[in-house]
């Protein structure tokens, strides 16, 4: 399969499925300890990954590239992904978010149901096994509670120029340990006043194994789990748990991690050693997380931009969440093509935006239907037409709604719309005095209207301040398009246009980029300075009768301007049509 490119994490399943590094495992259903894994059968998945994400806000185009790796790879080698909310962090977490993520998983067409298990899993059903695994560490010696301040656990944990000093708590027994610990998880310690620690090596040149903390006292309610813990596991000490507690394979992450993985595999060899989790562990494997020029995928900045109101919301069609990027137009298969034309790299770069673009296009290209839209209208009368038709006569014309229909498929019903004495052209197709090369309407020249007649431009009335108002012209009769007349007389252009008679008023709202500048938030700038003042511009436009009829979220492309979709919160089919552009033909930025 072509679109599926060789990348260093296939190669990594491969050689595994190769050597059966898993082939063996047993899989009882559902998450659990080695003694629950142990009554399982043969794990039917040949391999297991997971998309974790923390339900603190909503998903990206970042989380996009992550989620079409994960299910993807699953997918690919007879493998199941899971979906996990990573929340242990209550602070921050919500059960809205937890909806919106799960629709944003299945939207992009990815589902945790496979027909045989529902893989839908969240971190904070495993708290009680975490404490269990806690306990175990400190009775094995692995694990102390640490009562100096943050500040001094900080300064003492030295950096890379130095050593680490043991803490002065170090040395404490596990049966002092274990008491301590044990008061902490019944509410007997102040938030802040001491830490769980991993016992590893404070001399170690990774910091991160430098006896990293691995619970923490914090009185706050947790979504799911309520008031039941006042201690909450460490993100680092979690994850590998998760992991293991699900039989995961390949733990595929974000290259920010990657110092964490001797922690991860430190942590999984000790609980293994204790008889808690079995073997194999999973393996974590780290991956360039995505940087998109003009885009920020920063949860928190993204928030910023929300709460300040510099958008209208987190799906804004300007923002690169994926809400966002679905009002905007984009489709599921433009995003799952852009995954697997970015890649997978072991080393941070930058996307082009235009990348993300020519995705959308190349897949509306054959898809979308065509229809004609005047988005800067100024009327067009055919100054003979009464005379040759006679008064009122409406022409009916008829254009195909996809030129290029792929081979084997029905040709979707063709759209009419007719052609009268008045239309609408866009105001640009009119020079009084045309440039050099110009082609359109000027006194004297024949143009096509694009599916109607040919005519010839005879001048155009204007205002006072010498604004054209009307533009004037006469219809040539027995050139209509589709007719053996149709050739008989030469036009130097087809020109895009809607009848007066029959074009309903639409909303259209163009956008542009959110940010003027290519990596809005590098370096530390402040990202609300980069804000582009016309990423967004309303106009009132007229379209053909078939588009008025568009279904909300609808894709079309507007012939000669670019590609739009019905909005799928304001648009009202027929009565009340408002279109969003979504990419324009070609990359016009900087242009
Ligand atoms: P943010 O930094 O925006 O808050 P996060 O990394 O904290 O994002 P999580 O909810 O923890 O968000 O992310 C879930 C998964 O998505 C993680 O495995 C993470 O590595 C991945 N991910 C997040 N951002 C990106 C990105 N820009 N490119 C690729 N993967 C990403
Ligand atoms: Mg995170
Ligand atoms: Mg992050």
């Amino acid at each position: 399969d072509a679109t599926k490119i060789s990348n260093f994490l296939r190669q990594v399943i491969e050689s595994d499925l190769e050597r059966g590094t898993y082939a063996n495992r047993r899989w009882a259903g559902s998450p659990g300890d080695a003694a629950h894994q142990a009554a399982g059968t043969p794990d039917p998945a040949k391999i297991r990954t997971r998309f974790p994400p923390e339900p603190n806000g909503y998903l990206h185009i970042g989380h996009a590239k992550s989620i079409c790796i994960n299910f993807g790879l699953a997918r690919d080698y007879e493998g199941v992904c899971h979906l996990r909310f990573d929340d242990t962090n209550p602070e921050k977490e919500d059960a809205e978010y937890v909806s919106s993520i799960k629709d944003s998983v299945q939207w992009l067409g990815f589902d945790w149901n496979n027909g045989r298990e529902t893989n839908l899993y969240q971190a904070s059903d495993y708290f009680d096994f975490m404490y269990r695994a806690a306990e175990y560490l400190i009775e094995a010696g692995h694990a102390y509670v640490d009562e100096q301040t943050i500040e001094q656990i900080r300064i003492n944990r030295g950096d890379f120029s130095k050593p680490g000093v043991n803490s002065p708590f170090r040395a404490r027994t596990p049966a002092e340990n274990l008491q301590i610990f044990r008061e902490m998880r019944a509410g007997q310690h102040e938030d802040g006043s001491m830490v769980l620690r991993a016992k590893i090596d404070m001399a170690s040149p990774n910091i991160n194994m430098r006896d990293p903390a691995i619970y923490r006292i914090r009185r706050a309610t947790h979504h799911n789990t309520g008031d039941a813990w006042c201690i909450y596991p460490m993100y680092t000490y979690a994850h590998p748990i998760e992991d293991a507690l699900e039989q995961i394979t390949h733990s595929f992450c974000t290259l920010e991690f990657e110092d964490q993985r001797p922690f991860y595999d430190w942590l999984l060899q000790r609980l293994i050693e204790g008889g808690l989790l079995s073997a194999p562990p999973p393996r974590q494997y780290e991956f360039a997380r995505l940087n998109l020029t003009y885009v920020i995928t920063s949860k928190r900045k993204l928030a910023q931009l929300v709460y300040d109101h510099k958008v209208n919301g987190w799906d804004d069609p300007r923002m690169p969440t994926i809400v966002g990027l679905r009002r905007r137009g984009y489709t599921p298969a433009s995003l799952q093509l852009f995954a697997e034309r970015i890649g997978v790299t072991k080393s941070d770069s930058w996307i082009d935006y235009a990348t993300l673009e020519g995705c959308l296009r190349e897949d509306l290209e054959l898809k979308a239907h065509r229809g004609m839209a005047v988005l800067d209208p100024v009327k067009l009368v055919l100054t003979n037409w009464d005379a040759e038709f006679g008064a009122g006569h409406l022409e009916p014309c008829t254009q195909p709604a996809l030129p290029n229909v792929p081979e084997g498929t029905e040709p979707p019903p063709a759209r009419h719309f007719s052609m009268g004495k008045e239309v609408w052209i866009e105001r640009t197709d009119y020079e009084e005095v045309p440039p050099k090369g110009y082609k359109r309407l000027f006194p004297g020249n024949k143009v096509r209207l694009k599916g109607g007649y040919v005519i010839e431009c005879t001048g155009a009335n204007k205002d006072a301040d010498g604004k054209v108002t009307e533009v004037l012209a006469t219809v040539i009769p027995g050139t209509k398009s589709g007719t053996s007349g149709a050739d008989s007389v030469k036009a130097k252009a087809a020109i895009t246009w809607v009848g007066v008679a029959d074009g309903v008023q639409a909303e259209v709202r163009m956008y542009d980029r959110l940010f003027l500048d290519a990596q809005p938030d590098a370096g530390g700038k402040d990202f609300i300075e980069s804000l582009n003042p016309d990423s967004l511009k309303v106009v009132i436009a007229i379209v053909e009768p078939s588009l008025a009829q568009a279904q909300p979220d609808d894709k079309f492309q507007f012939e000669r301007h670019g590609y739009f979709v019905a909005d799928r919160v304001d648009h009202v089919q027929g009565t009340k049509p408002v279109f969003n552009l979504a990419v324009g033909l070609k990359d016009s930025w900087g242009k």
